[in-house]
């Protein structure tokens, strides 16, 4: 049974919070001005409720995360037997644990044939911090040295380390810290809205891509150690490519040589309907790196799925590999993420994110556009974004460029809050990203909101 709820009092938390912690991504004198931090108590489902006792949907899963919604006692519970077990050893010096041991054996069963063999992290960061040490360290066994650019994209967000910054394309990111590091360059998002004009998607698809053969061209063939790219970009404000995007992308590494690696951060354990992105995109990826969905949040945990034709040359020929982390399969966490997959599969989340809450989401979004704030809105699987328009009917097409304070003011205004869900803003963009648990029933509660809130502000 659970506790009765705790009384909290929130400004006094606030207090604490604004005297001692430096949030991440945080403007923390506008944080004070605002009255300062939101206090988040619980969750349950797809509702989380504040320290005041309100009750909202996360229409982002924390941050893209919390795949089989809040309140999974199970997940609890089987973290708890380990942790009372072995709460921790590593697997360095010939060691190995048997949660990392069934975790690894599993994911080798989940993912696309090509991949046996899994790395483990504790973050999407640092799971694409060990895809750039890998990548080269395949090309120096292999005797091509050279080969040690990395192509990224611009707006892309592949995490928050030194290397992970630098791989991702945000450019407020890239204007602090001396980023981006040497040996990664970015090229075009592909975005039909932003540069897709007077084109077919079809065709901008191919051009997008395009833009991968002309960097490996300008770099010098055997520069290029591989490409890295989101199946659908999250961050960087929910970018779906056309359909003959990644197709054109992987045909274009097998040429050069490219090593193809797909950051499934976000993308991966359901998220886009499939069990990983790149099955839905159609490429065949030599990498993919993975967090957030594999523990649906409950405890940090990533990792980077290899393919056999890049483990099998580290493991026969490479050595030692110089890398890894203290908490790399860590025994609490691939518990965690265990039964998590457990609940994903016997819920049949992932098949019902393809075939029933995807495509009603899909709908509920497409009708959205009736509203006069509302120019476009697309989805893919559950993931759906929605643009704001100044005036009905314009779209980038006819040159009327959407109104980026708009949806911004309205997430950080507290206005969606306040009205009971939580969304993201990127730019012009509203963002949904919600459990993959949720019902039609509460897909349609989250759609009643949103179209409260934007009445509202119309
Ligand atoms: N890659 C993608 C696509 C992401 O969306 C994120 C985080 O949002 C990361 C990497 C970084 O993951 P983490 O925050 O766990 O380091």
């Amino acid at each position: 049974a659970r506790a009765a709820p705790e009384a909290y009092d929130t400004q006094a938390l606030q207090r604490l919070d604004s005297a001692h912690y430096l949030h991440p991504f945080t403007d923390h004198a506008q944080l004070r001005a605002r009255g300062g931090a939101r206090v988040m108590v619980r969750g349950d489902g797809i509702y989380l409720w504040d320290s005041d006792g309100k009750r909202v949907i996360d229409g982002m899963s924390g941050l893209w995360c919390v795949n089989v919604g809040y309140g999974r006692d199970s997940i609890a519970d089987a973290m708890h037997r380990q942790a009372t077990t072995l709460p921790f050893y590593n697997s360095f010096f010939n060691t190995t644990n048997v949660p990392a041991v069934r975790l690894a054996a599993l994911l080798a069963e989940l993912a696309p044939p090509q991949f046996r063999h899994v790395f483990f992290t504790t973050s999407g960061s640092e799971a694409n911090d060990t895809v750039m040490r890998m990548v080269r360290r395949y090309w120096d066994v292999m005797g091509q040295p050279q080969r040690d650019v990395i192509v990224s994209r611009h707006n892309a967000y592949h995490g928050s380390t030194m290397a992970g910054a630098s791989l991702g394309g945000m450019a407020g990111m890239h204007a602090q810290g001396g980023l981006p590091i040497p040996g990664i360059v970015h090229i075009g998002q592909p975005s039909y809205a932003e540069h897709g004009q007077g084109m077919s998607e079809a065709e901008f698809g191919i051009k997008a891509a395009g833009w991968l053969e002309e960097k490996i061209l300008e770099l010098g063939p055997g520069k290029v150690a591989a490409f890295i790219g989101e199946p659908v970009q999250g961050a960087g404000g929910v970018i779906i490519p056309p359909p003959t995007y990644w197709p054109e992308i992987g045909r274009i590494c097998d040429k050069y040589g490219v090593l193809l690696v797909s950051d499934e951060v976000i993308c991966g354990f359901g998220r886009l309907g499939r069990w990983f992105g790149c099955e839905l995109m159609g490429a065949t990826p030599d990498l993919i790196s993975f967090a957030k969905g594999v523990t649906s949040g409950y405890v940090p945990l990533g990792g980077v799925l290899v393919a056999e034709r890049v483990a099998q040359v580290l493991i026969e020929k490479g050595g030692d590999f110089n890398h890894g982390f203290t908490y790399s399969g860590h025994p609490v966490a691939c518990a965690a993420a265990l039964e998590n997959i457990r609940i994903l599969r016997d819920e049949r989340l992932v098949e019902r994110v393809a075939q029933e809450t995807g495509p009603y989401l899909k709908a509920g979004f497409a009708d959205l556009t009736s509203h006069p704030l509302v120019g476009h809105a697309e989805t893919c699987g559950m993931v759906a974004g929605l643009d704001l328009v100044r005036r009905k009917g314009s779209s980038v097409h006819d040159g009327e460029r959407f109104d980026p304070s708009l949806a911004v003011g309205m997430v950080c205004r507290g206005h969606m809050f306040d009205n009971g869900v939580i969304m993201r803003a990127v730019g012009e963009r509203m963002i949904v990203a919600p459990p993959l648990v949720m019902t039609r029933a509460q897909i349609d509660e989250m759609l009643e909101r949103i179209r409260f809130c934007l009445d509202l502000t119309h």
